[in-house]
């Protein structure tokens, strides 16, 4: 099908943040478990639970564009996860793999703030307010993951230079 309107290059738009959400939601449980840091592997664990919710709200985002909530393949979140995971096999000290971790955290966090930022956007020239509530509601959880994941590293870096 081919693109021939800001609308459609949203909803495909959609479905690739849908498929990236999706991927996280199976991902996050083992960087959870490969995490040494109480802190971190909390980190984790909550940003999984609110990564089930913006599932949910990626799929409500599809309301106004009266096209299917069905996810396409994110071959991007493929790519950085298959990095996580080649990372999370690698024989690492505790600390530094904590460190590594933090680091293919962000650079998912960073993908979604993008996508979300663009997303956003569009929502907003298309007049698509539901959706961008919606959307602009994911994004900020993505920002605050990252900030916390920048403070974590603060303190569980520095552990990792000894
Ligand atoms: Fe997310
Ligand atoms: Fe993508
Ligand atoms: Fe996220």
């Amino acid at each position: 099908m081919a693109l021939q309107t800001l609308a459609d290059a949203f909803h495909d738009e959609l479905r690739d943040i849908l498929s990236a959400e999706k991927q996280l939601v199976k991902a996050l449980p083992k960087m959870a478990k490969a995490a040494s840091s109480e802190e971190l592997r909390a980190g984790f664990e909550k940003h999984l639970e609110e990564t089930k919710t913006q599932v949910e709200r990626v799929e409500q985002a599809f309301e106004e564009t009266g096209k299917a909530a069905r996810a396409k393949t994110c071959e991007a979140m493929e790519g950085l996860l298959a990095e996580a995971s080649s990372m999370m096999e690698e024989e690492a000290d505790p600390e530094v793999m904590d460190a590594i971790l933090i680091g293919c955290a962000q650079k998912v966090e960073h993908y979604e703030i993008a996508t979300y930022g663009t997303l956003c956007t569009w929502a907003k020239q298309l007049g698509y307010k539901a959706a961008y509530k919606l959307l602009k509601a994911n994004m900020a959880e993505e920002v605050a993951t990252d900030e916390a994941l920048t403070a974590l590293s603060e303190t569980v870096n520095a552990e990792a230079k000894a």
